[in-house]
């Protein structure tokens, strides 16, 4: 890389950073992609991980081999703690490093409403360690109530304790979550026990919001919710959690036992908008310039989930909304934010003009519950059921990073669909968990 070159500084290897970084391969710069994780994640798929249906290395990929082709990028996995926009520098853990240009995409957290101490109780599913958490936790439940039975330690009460699992969130993930558990425990873990069966788990999801899936149109949220049903989960809407601890939750009051509680509701944006002190929404999301860039800082972009982007749309067929809208923190706005932000940079080293204003082409939103039942909202057309499935199956392989694992998750599905049977049953941490339980 030329001394001379401008250096582009990307934070987060997600969807928008990822997406940025390679938009610049033609670019006269040299680009630093930094993450504080060594991988580029598909979460979407994240579920599946967490539930047993695939292992990590499918869905997620080193970055640095993702971009090993590139010879204009360089990867550094750290930590960023702060920006100093007056010296143009990126702070890592020990470190600084210099910019000219700066792409910030690094997403979102859980938001537990001013109950950090709720984290640790209810995970929430975020990375591959969540993810392995969440499958660890959920396999642990069923061990424990078959041990408790086989050894008569408890009663029906306690089995029930064990096998009841509460969603806090009726989100995509509530919902991928809930409808998997509820099929995982009746299908794929049905005949494996001797002592409970683990048909008679109750899986409770909670939502807030008058229906599941709030983003999704009234029509698709209830067809959602009768299926969710028809799996056996039990749906609380308008049903607030007030509390979380070991035992369980508290919903609208009612004290709701449970050995296993998982976390989905709300989001909060990562601190790149207080690293700046920049112009915030109530999530945290900063709120960007129409071509993306930091109020008062041209050469600083925001893009994703950190970003609070408003901006004119167009549907699959290249109709144009009447009005802007709010882009949603799905993976489409960051993909293409990200690249608009890198075509930006690209013409302003060249000095050309200015692209016009970022718009977003408006896919659709897709979403799963369970095994062979999807949503297809296409804006332009609706449906649900099997061939939605079809549709969000074939669109997530196709952007799913690298053939070997597209090849690897077709396998993966088409086995687990004949069979109904989970590969992944194991999980990391046993020991640790044990020793931690184990009298000194
Ligand atoms: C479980 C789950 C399921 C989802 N399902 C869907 C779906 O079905 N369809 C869909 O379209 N969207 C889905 N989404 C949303 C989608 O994943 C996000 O909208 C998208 O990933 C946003 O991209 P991003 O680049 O803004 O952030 P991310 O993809 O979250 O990437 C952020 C990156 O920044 C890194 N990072 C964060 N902080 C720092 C720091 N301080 N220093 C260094 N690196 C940092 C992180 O390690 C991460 O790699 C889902 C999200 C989750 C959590």
């Amino acid at each position: 890389m030329g001394a001379s070159t401008a250096r582009v500084v990307v934070v987060g290897g997600g969807f928008g950073g990822l997406f940025a970084t390679r938009a610049l391969v033609k670019a006269p710069v040299s680009v630093t992609l930094i993450d504080k994780r060594n991988y580029h994640l598909f979460r979407p798929m994240l579920y599946q991980v967490a539930t047993g249906l695939l292992s990590a290395d499918e869905i997620a990929g080193p970055l640095r081999s993702i971009l090993s082709r590139q010879r204009n990028v360089e990867v550094l996995q750290d930590e960023v703690t702060g920006i100093d926009p007056e010296k143009r520098l990126v702070h890592v853990r020990q470190h600084e490093v210099s910019y000219d240009f700066l792409i910030l995409a690094t997403g979102i957290r859980y938001n537990y409403f001013g109950h950090d101490e709720w984290r640790h109780v209810a995970p929430g599913l975020e990375s591959l360690d969540d993810a392995d958490l969440i499958r660890g936790k959920v396999l642990t439940a069923f061990e424990r109530a078959e041990e408790m039975a086989a050894l008569e330690r408890t009663g029906a009460e306690g089995i029930k304790h064990f096998l009841t699992f509460v969603l806090v969130g009726a989100g995509t993930v509530g919902v991928e979550m809930a409808s998997t558990l509820a099929e995982m425990s009746r299908m794929a873990l049905a005949h494996d026990f001797r002592h409970i069966d683990p048909r008679s788990a109750q899986i409770l999801l909670y939502e807030a919001a008058p229906r599941v899936l709030p983003t999704f149109p009234e029509v698709l949220s209830a067809k959602a919710q009768r299926h969710l049903e028809r799996l056996g989960v039990k749906v609380h809407t308008n049903t607030r959690v007030t509390a979380v601890d070991a035992d369980g939750i508290v919903a609208n009051g009612v004290r709701v036992r449970a050995c296993t509680v998982l976390w989905g509701a709300g989001v909060l944006a990562s601190p790149a908008g207080r690293w700046l002190g920049a112009p915030m929404d109530k999530s945290g999301k900063i709120v960007v310039n129409p071509d993306l860039s930091v109020p008062g800082h041209p050469e600083i972009f925001a893009v994703g989930d950190t970003a609070h982007v408003v901006a004119e749309s167009r549907n699959l067929i290249g109709l144009k909304s009447k009005q802007p809208m709010v882009m949603p923190g799905v993976a489409q706005p960051a993909i293409q934010e990200g690249k608009y932000a890198a075509r930006v940079i690209s013409r302003r080293l060249a000095g050309d003009s200015a692209p016009a204003p970022f718009w977003y082409w408006d896919k659709g939103d897709l979403a799963i519950v369970g095994r062979t039942y999807a949503l297809a909202d296409l804006r332009f057309i609706r449906f649900t059921g099997f061939s939605a499935w079809i549709l969000w199956a074939a669109v997530h392989i196709y952007f799913l990073i690298g053939f070997a694992n597209r090849f690897l998750v077709v396998l993966q599905w088409a086995f687990a669909f004949l069979t109904k049977r989970r590969q992944v049953r194991v999980f990391p941490g046993q020991e640790r968990a044990a020793s931690a339980h184990s009298p000194r």
